[in-house]
């Protein structure tokens, strides 16, 4: 597979750690006029809540023309619920985008990418409800949640749909995330660009938090995460709009879904 272009994909969510609800739209309507600056379209997957509360929002990034995903109704990590619980919560957010865009909602993707050996139930459930693809899976160790071993470039489920890991390339014998969230905002370019080279015959996408662009919140530290962590969560997010438009501006990729149509039609199936 060669891989044409890098797409940008965006996390519609709130901020997870502030009080204030409505702190992340400035960031996601900054990305989307930088989005149409760089004349990308991209895939927002978007969390079943927001487009309750903010469905004038989800609608704007509808009508520019970029794919409307679901990120789960609530940002609850998959190994959390059970089956019913999993089925649940993604029948309820799908339902809430189609009605919203009219369109068919056919990606998905797992809060903290935690589709992992533990969740991998929720698998024929997707499925079932007709999503094309998944991009649930961080194929490498996490603090959070990761499945090492996992194929680093797409592959299609045993039930016929299609998964976009995170792009990973190997950096000194670990498998690291180079083009989003964190890790596109604070390390080097040359990071981004070895990854790029090592990562070639992966899909190529992005992935932001509109907290990674909210450059005006004042440094606070959250307690879940202690000082340390808050200070990775809050340096360098003036960068991440810029990183990312560079990406974009070399050359800008297609909503998941027409690339999942369109390029990934011949991808072999991995037993999971
Ligand atoms: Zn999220």
């Amino acid at each position: 597979m060669a891989p044409s272009g890098i797409t940008f994909t965006l996390d519609l969510e709130h901020h997870w750690y502030a009080e204030d609800r409505n702190r992340f739209v400035a960031p996601a309507i900054a990305l989307l006029a930088m989005a149409d600056r760089a004349g990308a379209r991209g895939t927002v997957f978007v969390l079943g809540e927001v487009a309750d509360s903010h469905p004038d929002l989800v609608r704007k990034f509808a009508d520019a023309g970029h794919e409307i995903a679901l990120h789960g109704y609530h940002h609850t990590p998959l190994p959390k619920l059970d089956v019913q619980q999993m089925r649940d919560d993604i029948v309820r957010g799908k339902a809430v985008l189609e009605s919203l865009t009219g369109q068919a909602c056919v990606g998905y993707r797992a809060p903290y990418f935690s589709l992992t050996p533990a969740s991998r139930a929720v698998v024929p459930v997707l499925a079932d409800l007709g999503f094309s693809y998944s991009s649930s899976v961080l194929p490498a160790a996490s603090p959070q949640f990761g499945w090492p071993g996992a194929p680093t470039t797409p592959f299609r489920w045993a039930e016929g749909l299609v998964e976009l890991p995170v792009p990973v390339a190997l950096f000194f014998g670990r498998g690291l995330p180079y083009l989003g969230g964190t890790y596109l905002r604070v390390l080097p370019t040359w990071f981004t660009s070895l990854g790029l080279r090592r990562g070639a015959d992966q899909l190529h996408w992005t992935y932001t938090h509109p907290y990674d662009l909210d450059d005006d919140e004042p440094f606070t530290v959250i307690p879940q995460l202690g000082r340390a962590q808050s200070r990775l969560l809050w340096i360098r997010r003036r960068s991440m709009m810029a990183r990312t438009e560079r990406l974009l501006g070399a050359a800008p990729g297609r909503p998941l879904a027409e690339r999942v149509a369109d390029e990934l039609t011949d991808v072999a199936v991995v037993a999971l």
